[in-house]
């Protein structure tokens, strides 16, 4: 397979269809209205070229959560052992906002049941730091929605997982009506809102119906990823994508995104789902003609992940303890960002470090192997992601698929992940785990 010319690559980069820089076309799509609706369009591109610092952070401010999802990554419900006190929670959003931090995103868990999350919102925002939450929503009250608005938080994302009986399959029952009535009363505080989607073979049916929800809900935004088996999901491998089901799925996420656009809604997809299939630019970009491509894992680059007991990684989704470059109570968080290899190390990636079928893949010094958890969680380390569009249909076309085999189960920490072998086969060969019904998909452990 031949690579892209370097010079192709830069230029795909930094040059949108219009002629436009990457820069003109954020600095256009700034954020500039009260209620987030444009905010939503603020993207990752415009600090692409700028040296290594903190832009964007995924904080886990508590691992305490209502839900308790068994799809959830973080293994989510009780709090860690010695969460960072609400003083010590102030202090960390202090020094994001001197590191230079741009949007601050609060998960859990729920960041709602750590008692700093107002405190930090008033931090952050008071810095100019755009402030997020992430939230299954069960718990946000008209009250909880009206004072984090007051605090400063301008947008909210809920994550909806299906309509009402797969939501609740994988939530909890009642879960369904939770989310839909938290993104009524964000809304009804002022709050833009959005929606977001962890695709799996539960759930993938519901695509287009999830879409018709959100519009009607009146959301402005729409983030798709796919499952990754980490910490619960990895219980359930029988639940997860195959890289082949990617095939039939970008198409339709291209479809609906294109509706979208007529709609007033953003679709834009998560880190780990692509990459460089024909609807690539669709997917990636903020416009209908827009010429983005997914461009690299910036963890430890210009993402930052904080964990709700101070450990510091290069993206909060990075599995394991292996990532993990600090801890704020013991350093101060610059010093960790600018010393710890373990947390930059994207910062020297290059394509010399991709293995398997990345190694060898045209796109491969742009691409760097996709999403750095999603191949590890599969792997056992970054570099070779078989979750990919480009990847599945290069096999399909010579009439074969990867099918991904659990070789050793997760051990049950937060974020861990069990190991895969890459089975190569004929495209029409059985399909072991289609026989599985929903409830077994779900309920089955390992
Ligand atoms: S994930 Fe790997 S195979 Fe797919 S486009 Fe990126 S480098 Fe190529
Ligand atoms: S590991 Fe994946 S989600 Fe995290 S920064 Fe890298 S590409 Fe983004």
């Amino acid at each position: 397979m031949r690579r892209l010319p370097r010079l192709r690559q830069l230029a795909l980069r930094s040059t949108l269809s219009d002629g436009t820089t990457i820069d003109d076309r954020d600095k256009a799509l700034a954020p500039t209205a009260t209620d987030g609706t444009t905010a939503f369009r603020h993207r990752r591109l415009e600090v692409f070229n700028e040296p290594p610092h903190p832009a964007y952070v995924v904080w886990e401010l508590t691992l305490r959560c209502d839900q308790g999802c068994r799809h959830c990554g973080s293994r989510a419900g009780v709090a860690r052992p010695a969460e960072l006190s609400v003083a010590e929670v102030v202090d960390v959003a202090r020094q994001l906002a001197d590191l230079g931090a741009r949007e601050v995103v609060l998960i859990g868990g729920e960041a709602y049941l750590h008692e700093g999350l107002l405190p930090v919102v008033r931090t952050l925002s008071e810095a100019k730091v755009v402030c997020s939450l992430v939230t299954g929503g069960f718990g946000i009250t008209q009250e909880l929605a009206a004072a984090m608005a007051a605090a400063g938080m301008k947008m909210a994302s809920v994550s909806v997982d299906g309509l009402a009986e797969t939501h609740d399959l994988m939530r909890v029952p009642g879960s369904f009506v939770g989310a839909t009535q938290a993104l009524g009363r964000l809304k009804n505080a002022g709050m833009g809102t959005g929606v977001n989607t962890n695709l799996n073979r539960l759930n993938r049916h519901d695509l287009e119906g999830i879409y018709g929800y959100l519009r009607d809900q009146g959301v402005s935004g729409w983030q798709v990823q796919i499952t990754v088996p980490l910490g619960r999901a990895a219980d359930r491998p029988d639940m997860m994508l195959q890289p082949w089901d990617l095939i039939e799925l970008l198409p339709r996420i291209a479809a609906l995104k294109r509706r979208a656009f007529d709609d007033g809604v953003l679709v834009m997809p998560g880190n780990n789902l692509g990459y460089f299939g024909p609807e690539e630019a669709l997917l990636r970009s903020l416009t209908v003609d827009g010429r983005d491509h997914f461009c690299g894992c910036f963890a430890g680059r210009l993402v930052l992940g904080i964990q709700s007991d101070g450990a510091i990684k290069g993206c909060l989704s990075l599995p394991g303890d292996s990532y993990i470059g600090g801890n704020v109570r013991e350093q101060p968080l610059a010093e960790i960002w600018d010393q710890s290899a373990k947390l930059g190390f994207t910062r020297r990636l290059t394509v010399d470090q991709l293995w398997g079928f990345c190694r060898e893949c045209p796109f491969g010094e742009t691409c760097l192997g996709g999403c750095s958890f999603a191949a590890h969680a599969v792997l056992g380390r970054p570099g070779n992601n078989p979750f990919c569009h480009y990847r599945a249909r290069h096999f399909d076309q010579l009439g074969q698929r990867e099918r991904l085999v659990l070789q050793s189960p997760a051990s049950g920490a937060p974020m861990d992940h069990g190991l895969y072998r890459i089975v190569l086969e004929a495209r029409d060969a059985p399909d072991p785990s289609a026989r599985l019904d929903r409830a077994g998909a779900i309920n089955r452990p390992g």
